[in-house]
């Protein structure tokens, strides 16, 4: 294989090289069947068999519990935004939400649409750079929405907030599999696949089947979650290509060790770029460090002038993509599940050697 890049996307982000090489291999004929992926009927068996062993994988991966259905959607996780309070703000009609950035405020102008929206949270006013240290939750409200990682800020939760009896609906796009979790705390879990699952065009979604009470009437039958589990996601053609790369992720993933095994690299490569940041005066991360994301750093320099020449002559050196979300500016490392060690050793040396030469 050809020298790849450092990637720091925060999405579609880098996939683990050992994936690709398996994809590239097995491309023309996978498992025997004389065809790709791409190539096969949905509802045939050999597709099928692929969709129920990627089920089974991220079940064991996460201790998913029997009683929660795994979905497999398409429209990413905006889709989820309108999908929430369209299935699930039907009893009160009264959604909590909790604003910690970008992708949560996505998640509110678009949950409004749809629901009785109370913002029962908030850390606009800290610039969102902690969690909020106060909640006042609706205690009859039919769920709470988080987003334990906003990828655009870098915050994460470090815990999650005490809902009482409220089912907790969570934006995991950028921290899924990224540490152990315990599925139960959690009514519903959905993620976009293309950060740590595999390729663009897959949501998935994680839900407890007592919620699955039904769409409220009007909705599109796509969006219908009930409607889906009972399809086996199968409404229509499901995103099939990316379901079968985000099997061969979860196979990558068991045999790393699995989400602990994970987690462990991941806090030494985020140990190892933090202290980078907080090691000089010439960069700078906002976020307090309880609340830092494992995934995605944002980071500043002392003088905003010099950016463009730090990512031009990061590139160079083949460490791509570090250009902050335009919604915020700056730098961004995303250092997801696929990110080894190396490469942000590789990012931390290049700082290094940069401030030595601009600072
Ligand atoms: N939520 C979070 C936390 C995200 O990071 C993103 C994408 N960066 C989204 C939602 C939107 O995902 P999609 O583009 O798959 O709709």
């Amino acid at each position: 294989m050809t020298q790849r890049a450092w990637n720091f996307s925060a999405g579609p982000a880098m996939l683990p090289g050992a994936v690709i090489e398996r994809i590239q291999e097995e491309l023309p004929d996978t498992n025997g069947s004389g065809m790709s992926a791409m190539e096969m009927s949905h509802r045939g068996a050999d597709f099928r068999h692929i969709a129920e062993a990627a089920e089974a994988d991220l079940r064991e991966l996460m201790a998913i519990p029997d009683d929660y259905r795994v979905l497999f959607l398409q429209g990413g996780a905006t889709a989820l935004f309108s999908v929430l309070p369209l299935n699930l703000a039907n009893g009160s009609g009264r959604a909590d939400y909790v604003r910690t950035g970008h992708w949560s405020s996505k998640a509110i102008a678009e949950g409004r649409r749809f629901c009785q929206l109370h913002i029962a949270g908030d850390s606009e006013e800290n610039e969102y750079t902690r969690v909020p240290d106060d909640y006042d939750f609706d205690p009859g409200a039919d769920y709470v929405h988080v987003t334990p990682n906003e990828t655009i800020h870098g915050l994460r939760f470090p815990d999650l907030p005490d809902t009482g009896a409220v089912p907790v609906v969570a934006d995991l796009s950028s921290a899924i599999l990224s540490e152990p979790i315990n599925v139960r705390d959690y009514g519903l879990i959905y993620a976009g696949a293309q950060k740590n699952i595999g390729p663009a065009g897959l949501c998935i979604v994680i839900v407890r089947e007592d919620l699955l009470t039904g769409a409220r009437e009007g909705t599109p039958a796509l969006m219908d979650l009930k409607a889906q589990a009972g399809a086996g996601s199968m409404l229509n053609t499901p995103p099939t290509f990316a379901w079968y790369v985000a099997g061969l992720v979860f196979q990558w993933l068991k045999a790393q060790g699995g989400v602990e095994a994970m987690a462990h690299r991941n806090r030494k490569k985020a140990e190892l770029l933090y202290g980078a940041i907080d090691g000089s005066d010439f960069y700078r991360n906002p976020v307090v460090p309880a609340c830092r994301s494992l995934m995605n750093v944002p980071f500043f320099l002392a003088d905003s002038a010099l950016e463009d020449r730090f990512k031009s002559e990061a590139r160079d050196l083949g460490l791509l993509t570090l250009g902050g979300h335009r919604a915020v500016g700056g730098l961004r490392a995303s250092i997801y599940n696929a990110m080894p060690l190396e490469g942000v050793q590789a990012l931390v040396d290049f700082m290094a050697d940069f401030e030595r030469r601009y600072g």
